[in-house]
């Protein structure tokens, strides 16, 4: 038995984003950046991805930027709008991608930034009160919030914040890493300076990636070389890793509402026979549970200790793979639980979904939990995270 639940880790490919790339593996191999015909159509191919992009998200393919993924992504926008704007305050929070919150640790120990973190309630939502109050305090601030969140899937009102940017002269970075392909974004519309996707996360190629620079803007880069990006990232372009990820863009825009309606159905199928499952103590993170709130192909479940190991292991045993982190057994939970007001001796897993998966699936995946359970008397060993988490 093989069930892949952790599609917030990474996807499969699509079929389709498969035949799309074929040909850029196999004849299509010319350098865009060569003058022949060979190097034109492969240069019409990416500027081709680049336009499709930007049509799916309301912005314009200048503003469009390819990387090697997020994280390239987000240490552009963050490095290059601090250097370009001379930015030395920043507001994040703690439960960003460690992508974001080592770039500005980086910063802040260089001296160019003082980071300031926004409350959070107890479920993990921003405080849009106390973003105002330290927006007030400090002009010309960089905002780096994220949209969905990977840990516990709460989505954050970036619509919201994106006004309060505007009104307070400050510059807005979001990281969409886990919302692009599955939320609608109207970049001519938003108030959003910069944001980022990487195709892995919805079913396209690793090592691929783009950041939406806002048109107004132009980045110091991070990588030199020989113009390519028109300046803002050196290197010859991952073809294939571009025509994928427009690929994959496009397959899951079309099927947007299908694919959402699917995996929050796979959600609530998973929550509701957790409820039946005979399991004392299980608890949601976040806002993990709400359809309305959170990202719909993730859950985050904390479960009791076992007392012979841990849950994620013993599912992998059995060909079930999810990602988490424990407190029992002397582990820990990851920065993001650790910000939130979460029951510490637990087990916290992730079972994030993609439109491969299946409620029988689901059923397995329950079955198997529920057999782990019986043969172990549970047992809650010792309070306290203390070991670090294999989140993506
Ligand atoms: N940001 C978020 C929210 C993520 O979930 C991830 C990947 O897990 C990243 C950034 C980094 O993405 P990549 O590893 O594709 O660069």
């Amino acid at each position: 038995m093989e069930i892949y639940l952790d599609n917030a880790a990474t996807t499969a490919l699509d079929p389709e984003v498969i035949e799309a790339i074929l040909p850029f593996l196999t004849n299509h191999y010319a350098n865009p950046s060569s003058a022949h015909g060979a190097g034109r159509r492969v240069k019409e191919a990416v500027d081709q991805a680049r336009r499709t992009v930007a049509h799916l998200l309301g912005a314009a393919p200048e503003e469009i930027y390819f990387t090697a993924g997020a994280t390239e992504g987000i240490n552009l926008a963050l490095s290059g709008a601090i250097q370009a704007y001379d930015l030395s305050h920043v507001i994040t929070s703690r439960i960003e991608h460690k992508a974001v919150l080592q770039t500005l640790k980086r910063h802040e120990k260089e001296g160019d930034i003082e980071t300031s973190f926004v409350k959070l309630d107890e479920r993990g939502n921003v405080d849009l009160y106390h973003l105002e109050n330290l927006l007030r305090a400090n002009p010309r601030t960089l905002i780096a919030l994220m949209h969905g969140n990977n840990e516990i899937g709460n989505l954050t009102d970036i619509h919201a914040i994106g006004v309060l940017a505007r009104r307070y002269n400050a510059v807005f970075f979001t990281d969409t890493t886990q919302t692009m392909g599955k939320a609608h974004f109207d970049l001519q519309e938003a108030d959003i300076d910069f944001l980022v996707g990487s195709a892995h996360k919805f079913h396209g190629p690793k090592g691929a990636g783009f950041v939406y620079i806002n048109q107004k803007h132009h980045l110091k880069p991070l990588i030199y070389g020989g113009g390519q990006e028109r300046g803002q990232r050196g290197g010859t372009e991952n073809v294939v890793g571009i025509v994928g990820l427009a690929k994959a863009l496009d397959v899951a825009y079309r099927n947007l509402e299908a694919n959402r309606n699917k995996v929050s159905k796979l959600k609530q199928y998973l929550v509701s026979k957790l409820a039946i499952s005979g399991i004392e103590g299980i608890c949601y993170n976040g806002e993990s549970k709400s359809t309305e709130n959170s990202v719909a192909n993730v859950l985050s479940v904390s479960f009791p200790c076992l007392s012979t190991g841990s849950l994620v292991a013993k599912l992998d045993q059995v060909g079930i793979q999810v990602s988490g982190g424990s407190a029992c057994q002397g582990g820990g939970a990851s920065h993001v639980i650790q910000a939130l007001a979460c029951e510490a001796d637990k087990e916290n897993v992730r079972f994030s979904f993609s439109k491969f998966n299946t409620f029988e699936e689901l059923d397995l995946v329950v079955d198997a939990i529920t057999r782990i359970y019986e043969s172990d008397p549970v047992v809650s060993t010792q309070a306290g995270w203390k070991k670090i988490a294999s989140w993506a």
